[in-house]
C-alpha cells in the first residue's frame, strides 16, 4: 500500500462501506441491566464515539410519520388523492404520482417542513450528547431531518448521506448542487389551496430549466453537492483516527433497510478491529456477530429508554470519579 507519510491518512466513504452480511447474527442473552451496564462502560473507557443514526433513532425520540399524525396534518391530501395506498404515511405519500409539478410541490413542501426544519423531537439527543461530553465525536448519518444539528452537534461533526428535508436539486441531476428551499417551502405552505401551489413558485432547474426535486437519495438522480463531500472528507479523517484509539460505533435504531451504510460497515469495523466495540440499540434488530464476542453489545429494547438509562449511568460515572 502506498502510503504518504506528508499526507493525512484518509479512509473513504467508498472503502468505509460494506455489503458483507454477517453469517453468525445472535440476539444476546444478557440481561438489559447487564448489558447497560456493559455499553456505559464501553463509552465511558473510549475516546472516540462514531454514531451511527438510522430511522429508529428519529422513531424513538418521537419523530412521527403515520397513523393519527398522518391523517390529522394530510387530511387535505387524503381527501384529494384518496386514502390508500399511498396516502398512508409520509414515506408513501411522497411517491404519489403527482399529475404536475404544482400538486407534487403542494404536497412536498408540506412535507419537508414536517418532516425537517419543523421537526423538533431533539430531548433525546441532547440526553445523548450530554452524557458524551468530553468524548471525541462524529456522526454517520442516514436520516434527512437535522435533529442531532438541531441538538447541537457541530455540521462540522456530521455526514448525513442520504440528504436533507431542506435542500431541492435539479430533478436529473444536471449539476451537483443542492438548494436550501425552506423559505419557498414555506411561502408554498401559505398558498396553497386543493393541495396545489402557484405555478409561479414552482421550483425550475437554474441549469437545464427542468424540473426540481427533493435532494433526498431516493433515485440514481441523487446529487451529491459541495457540502456533501466536504462532510464525507471530515468522515473520512476521523476514521483512520479513530480505528487507531479506543472506540465504541455506538448504533442508534438502524434496520435492514440500507445496512450497507452503516450496520454492515459497522460491523467490518469492529471485526477488523480489536480495539473497536460495537453498541448496537434497536427496538428488535439489534442482532450482532456471535464472532465480535464482547466486543458487540446488543440491545433489543425501547431505544429512547436504552439511551436514557446508558446516559445515566454515565453520567454517574463521571460524578463519583470527580
Ligand atoms: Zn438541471
Amino acid at each position: 500500500m502506498m502510503f504518504n507519510r506528508s499526507a493525512k491518512k484518509k479512509m473513504s466513504f467508498e472503502r468505509f462501506l460494506s455489503y458483507e452480511y454477517a453469517g453468525d447474527y445472535i440476539n444476546q442473552t444478557t440481561p438489559y441491566a447487564e448489558q447497560i451496564e456493559q455499553a456505559a462502560r464501553a463509552i465511558r473507557e473510549a475516546d472516540y464515539v462514531l454514531l451511527g443514526a438510522g430511522a429508529g433513532m428519529s422513531t424513538a425520540a418521537g419523530a412521527e410519520y403515520g397513523g393519527k399524525f398522518f391523517e390529522e396534518n394530510f387530511a387535505e391530501f387524503q381527501k384529494i388523492y384518496g386514502k390508500g395506498p399511498y396516502m398512508q404515511d409520509m414515506y408513501s405519500a411522497g411517491f404519489y404520482p403527482f399529475p404536475d409539478q404544482e400538486s407534487k410541490w403542494g404536497l412536498w413542501s408540506h412535507l419537508a417542513l414536517l418532516a425537517g426544519a419543523d421537526l423538533d423531537v431533539t430531548t433525546l439527543h441532547r440526553t445523548l450528547l450530554d452524557a458524551l461530553k468530553g468524548k471525541k465525536i462524529f456522526l454517520l448519518s442516514t436520516n434527512a431531518d437535522h435533529q442531532f444539528e438541531k441538538a447541537g452537534l457541530s455540521v462540522e461533526q456530521i455526514f448525513a448521506t442520504q440528504g436533507s428535508y431542506k435542500l431541492i436539486q435539479c430533478a436529473r441531476g444536471c449539476h451537483p448542487k443542492a438548494y436550501d428551499a425552506v423559505e419557498l417551502f414555506r411561502q408554498m405552505e401559505r398558498e396553497r389551496k386543493d393541495g396545489r401551489i402557484p405555478t409561479e413558485l414552482v421550483p425550475k432547474c437554474p441549469v437545464c430549466g427542468g424540473p426540481m426535486a427533493m435532494n433526498l437519495r431516493v433515485d440514481g438522480h441523487f446529487v451529491q453537492d459541495k457540502a456533501w463531500h466536504t462532510a464525507e472528507d471530515r468522515f473520512s479523517h476521523f476514521l483512520p483516527e479513530c480505528v487507531d484509539g479506543k472506540t465504541v460505533l455506538l448504533e442508534l435504531g438502524v434496520g435492514f433497510n440500507t445496512p450497507t451504510i452503516i450496520r454492515f460497515p459497522f460491523e467490518k469495523l469492529a471485526r477488523e478491529h480489536e480495539n473497536i466495540t460495537l453498541v448496537r440499540l434497536s427496538r428488535s434488530k439489534a442482532m450482532v456477530p456471535a464472532s465480535l464476542v464482547e466486543r458487540a453489545i446488543g440491545i433489543n429494547a425501547d431505544m429512547a429508554k436504552s439511551i436514557i438509562d446508558i446516559a445515566e449511568k454515565l453520567n454517574n460515572g463521571e460524578a463519583s470519579e470527580a
